[in-house]
């Protein structure tokens, strides 16, 4: 599994998404569809879709509900397989990985802040943004001192043992972002992550997330209906009944 993914890594950087844009893509999407159901009641989610993003850059998804945001959000988090098509990230093909390997790649390669925070609510804020490492069993003293100083830098070093529930929504935004990016992804997915915050948390929640993004130099896919949230961003990609809107 390492050395297989190492060895598409390193395809990556000579593979012809790299020549063709000049820079390097963390994602390419090429040619993707995604029909939910069968025959009469078939629904195309995402109508051969192609992207390429790159490394580095924060991109907003817009269009309306039911436009295919949240369809190719779960797509580039390999929580889902497209019906065609292939995506690529960070050099690796989603489409060749088994579902094991998969479940292995989100954790180490991607990390995800959603709408409503999904914390574990049985686990201690610490214990929440240590999920990433705890899961692949890679817990160590400095990734412990890590966590707390992570904790610290986006203003919740004196919750670290408590629990979610005793905790406001933008607080719990905050451990979310922690537990994305503690472990470095290529890819952070985020889907409405100020959706339940009000406008002022929003805005904070809003630049932690971009403040983090630059310092770890993470590319963000972010899913927003906000209009502020999405000029934040260096691009903006409006989806219309499963395809891209020019
Ligand atoms: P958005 O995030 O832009 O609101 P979605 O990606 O959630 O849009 O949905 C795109 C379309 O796919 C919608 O018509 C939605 O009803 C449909 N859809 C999404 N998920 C499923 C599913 N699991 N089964 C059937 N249809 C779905």
């Amino acid at each position: 599994m390492e050395e297989k993914t190492t060895l598409l890594f390193s395809s990556n950087t000579h593979g012809p998404e790299a020549r063709v844009t000049g820079t390097q893509s963390i994602a390419v999407v090429d040619r993707v569809s995604k029909i939910y159901g069968q025959s009469e009641n078939q629904l195309i989610a995402l109508n051969d879709v192609s992207l390429s993003i790159e490394s580095g850059r924060s991109i907003a998804l817009v269009g309306r509900s039911g436009s295919g945001k949240s369809t190719l959000l779960n797509l580039l988090g390999a929580v889902d397989r497209p019906t065609t098509g292939t995506i690529k990230i960070d050099g690796t093909d989603l489409s060749k990985m088994t579902d094991a390997q998969l479940a292995i790649f989100r954790r180490r390669r991607l990390g995800f802040v959603f709408q409503s925070f999904h914390l574990v609510p049985s686990l201690t804020v610490f214990d929440n943004v240590a999920v990433p490492w705890t899961l692949d069993r890679a817990m160590t003293s400095d990734r412990k001192i890590q966590i707390h100083q992570l904790l610290d830098r986006l203003g919740v070093a004196d919750k670290a043992h408590r629990y979610p529930d005793e905790l406001s929504g933008g607080q719990q935004q905050r451990i979310a972002i922690a537990r994305a990016v503690v472990h470095r992804p290529a890819l952070l997915l985020a889907d409405e992550p100020t959706g339940n915050l009000d406008a002022h948390t929003g805005r904070v929640i809003l630049d932690l997330l971009d403040e983090m993004r630059r310092e770890f130099g993470i590319t963000l896919v972010m899913a927003t209906h906000s209009q502020e949230a999405a000029e934040r961003c260096d691009q903006r990609i409006t989806l219309s009944d499963g395809r891209i809107f020019e």
